[in-house]
């Protein structure tokens, strides 16, 4: 194989994982969320594997497309929903439930005639202010559906957590009482639909949002779901395990340098191994010096900048390293978590961002 660098994808861990979602949240019926190629894990293969869950949920057309073209026949839930006239209408072809988030959303339904009723999870604003309706306007919003041929009756009812992540953070429970006092409201008036809260932080953390549909995402993939616990604590299985190899080896003496702009010098004389493994496959460039990598089961530090082929690892302190030994920058043995605190970003951000340079290779 030309490439050095694999991401070796395990659909046993990913079906263990899913196992956590129907414990934590027996009750709940799952969509689980596989926008952005699954975090970078191959959407259509997780898919399939997670095929006992009750649908799917991606972020736009073209990914809810490509999931129906091939052959799920569960509920598929496009998280930003439609655009334009057309896009609603390629909703009814596909048979694919939007989020409807805005004006505009309401304004395409009213303006057509679909081929057949879709969807619709009407997402509530209760404090994230990203998508969703207002408090203010969801019984207009309601009204309007509800007299809608263009929709399956009733709408379901959604909204999403800001800070699910932070269990001690009060915010959480606010929302929860705007999410459940605008809906107490609407009851009053209609017979409502479906309740969706929780994503991954949500199920775990609070049992009070569970409700009929869970929207789990990066604890699918292993990655931990909350600021100040690891995923092993909430008993997740690390499900990409990215490796590489060494494709160079030197000795350096005290006062060289090594990398771009010469960031990190040695102090003494050192063994440094060169991984055929860089930013343009994904591993963060902003990583730094220290964070660890795993050669032969044991932790090496990384060494001055990431270039885009390459990183350079300290291998003073093991016994015996040769070319072409793997590596492993994170999964089994490493924590995606650890890597991402040591690079300033999250664990999500770095399964979506290994690219097309490195192969997928599924095993279970
Ligand atoms: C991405 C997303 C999720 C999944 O969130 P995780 O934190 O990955 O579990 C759930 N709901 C919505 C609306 C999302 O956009």
């Amino acid at each position: 194989m030309s490439s050095y660098s694999v991401a070796s994808i395990d659909l046993s861990a990913v079906r263990h994982n899913f196992k956590r979602v129907k414990q934590a949240a027996s009750q709940a019926k799952t969509v689980v969320v596989v926008k952005a190629n699954a975090y970078g894990h191959g959407m259509l293969e997780i898919s399939q594997a997670l095929s006992e869950a009750d649908g799917y949920a991606v972020a736009r057309l073209d990914e809810a497309i490509a999931l129906r073209d091939s052959g799920i026949k569960k509920t598929i839930l496009i998280l930003t929903g439609f655009h334009s006239v057309e896009e609603a209408q390629a909703c009814a072809e596909y048979d694919l439930a939007a989020v409807l988030h805005n004006d505009e959303q309401l304004d395409c339904l009213n303006k057509t005639r679909l081929s057949r009723p879709i969807s619709i999870w009407l997402k509530i604003n209760t404090g994230m202010n990203r998508l969703g309706i207002d408090v203010g306007s969801l019984a207009h919003f309601s009204r309007e559906l509800t007299l809608s041929e263009n929709i399956c009756q009733p709408v379901k009812l959604m909204t999403h957590l800001a800070c699910a992540d932070d269990m001690s953070n009060a915010a959480t429970e606010d929302q929860i009482a705007v999410f459940d006092k605008a809906i107490k409201g609407l009851s009053e008036q209609n017979p409502i639909g479906e309740q969706s809260i929780a994503n991954s932080a949500g199920l775990l953390g609070w049992s009070s949002v569970q409700r009929d549909w869970v929207r789990p995402g990066i604890m699918l993939y292993g990655g931990n779901p909350f600021c100040d616990k690891t995923a092993a604590d909430v008993e997740l299985e690390p499900v990409m395990t990215l490796r590489s190899k060494v494709i160079a080896l030197r000795t350096i003496q005290k006062g060289q340098s090594v990398g771009y702009g010469a960031s990190w010098t040695a102090t003494k004389t050192c063994r440094i191994a060169t991984l055929g493994i860089g930013y343009g496959d994904g591993y963060p460039r902003h990583a730094k010096t220290g964070t660890p990598v795993l050669i032969s089961g044991q932790r090496v530090p990384l060494v001055g900048r990431v270039s885009m082929d390459s990183i350079n690892v300290d291998v003073t302190e093991l016994d015996s390293v040769e070319v072409m030994d793997e590596a492993i920058l994170w999964g089994k043995g490493l924590p995606i978590d650890e890597i991402a605190n040591s690079s300033s970003t999250i664990s999500y951000d770095l399964m979506c961002g290994v690219t097309d340079r490195v192969p997928r290779v599924y095993a279970e």
